[in-house]
């Protein structure tokens, strides 16, 4: 697949603080492309900087050959859907999609194209304030779509979205994609990565983490067995210490209150052995959790961290 945008070492500051920093990942012609972290790590910061909301304090974004400096007019070929949305509440939704259409210019036939795509017109005539949240974030894709760009920018298109209004959404994206637009989607919610990326960029803390097929990802960073356990305060060292003496063939980390045991390969009964030894330090355990291999265990295993926190 061709190469469509590229990050080069993009970094961004706030004052003295890193947002990003030294930001590097392709996305390809027809692919989804998934940028997954948590809360914070930088996945807005990195869209509207794309978008040229934002202005990096250094590195560069090539659209093909094209440096995409602030202002260019390749930029157009970007379509940026916000996290907040943009819409005018008071609008309808076919009111909105002209009035977007006509700030950018849209062709004739526009909206009446992406009310259809998206499915929208049994809610055309409704003031955007009467939506439900799946349909409003429907209505934000329609402008997005107004631009024709060859890459959609999704920011966390699916919180607080329930999970059947979410699986619609994904049907969209899907359709989208199949029409020849090419997607970067941000969440971080897992299971939305792997149901629909071809490649995830992992995020964390303004740096990427890793970069493949979320099978490849799976395949070179979960292990067979990652057991979590909360605890009501964080262990005293002496315990950690223990642990990691009784149980050898666990790789023991700990992330504030949580306890991190890897194993490469299943081993039901260490559980309880844990169980016992916090029990013995008089350490209260307040969950115990089994992650299977999947993106999230992946998160964990690269950077110690859950993607929802706690
Ligand atoms: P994400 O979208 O992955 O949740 P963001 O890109 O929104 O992350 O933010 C990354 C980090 O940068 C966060 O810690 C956030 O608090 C911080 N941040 C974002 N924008 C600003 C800003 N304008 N000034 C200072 N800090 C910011
Ligand atoms: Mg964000």
């Amino acid at each position: 697949m061709a190469e469509l945008l590229k990050l080069e070492n993009v970094s961004c500051r706030a004052g003295d603080r890193k947002i990003l920093d030294g930001v590097s990942f392709t996305i390809r012609e027809g692919e989804i492309f998934g940028l997954l972290g948590p809360n914070g790590a930088g996945k807005s910061t990195t869209m509207k900087i794309v978008a040229g909301l934002l202005e990096q304090s250094a590195g560069a974004i090539y659209m093909g050959e094209e440096n995409l400096w602030l202002g260019s007019h390749v930029r157009r070929q970007i379509a940026m859907v916000p996290q907040e949305p943009a819409v005018l509440h008071d609008l309808t939704v076919r009111e909105n999609l002209d009035y977007f259409a006509s700030q950018i210019g849209a062709p004739e036939g526009k909206v009446a194209e992406a009310i259809m795509q998206l499915e929208l017109d049994r809610y055309a005539e409704r003031p955007a304030k009467f939506l439900s949240g799946g349909y409003r974030q429907l209505l934000n894709i329609a402008i997005g779509l107004l631009q024709s760009p060859r890459i959609l920018f999704l920011d966390e298109p699916s919180v607080g979205l329930d999970p059947v209004t979410r699986s619609r959404l994904w049907d969209k994206v899907l359709e989208i994609r199949q029409k020849g637009t090419s997607i970067c989607i941000s969440t971080h919610y897992m299971e939305e990565a792997q149901a629909l990326c071809d490649r995830v960029c992992l995020m964390n803390d303004g740096r990427v983490v890793a970069l493949d097929t979320p099978e490849n990802l799976i395949k070179a960073f979960a292990k067979a067995q990652l057991t979590i356990f909360t605890l009501k305060q964080e262990p005293e060292t002496e315990t950690i210490e223990l642990l990691r003496k009784k149980i050898p063939d666990a790789e023991a980390g700990v992330s504030g209150t949580n306890v991190i045991l890897r194993f490469s390969q299943k081993n039901p009964e260490a559980v309880e052995k844990a169980r016992t030894i916090f029990l013995l330090a008089d350490t209260e355990v307040l969950k115990i959790r089994n992650r299977e291999a999947d993106l999230e265990q992946v998160f964990i295993n690269l950077t110690g961290k859950e993607l929802k926190g706690n």
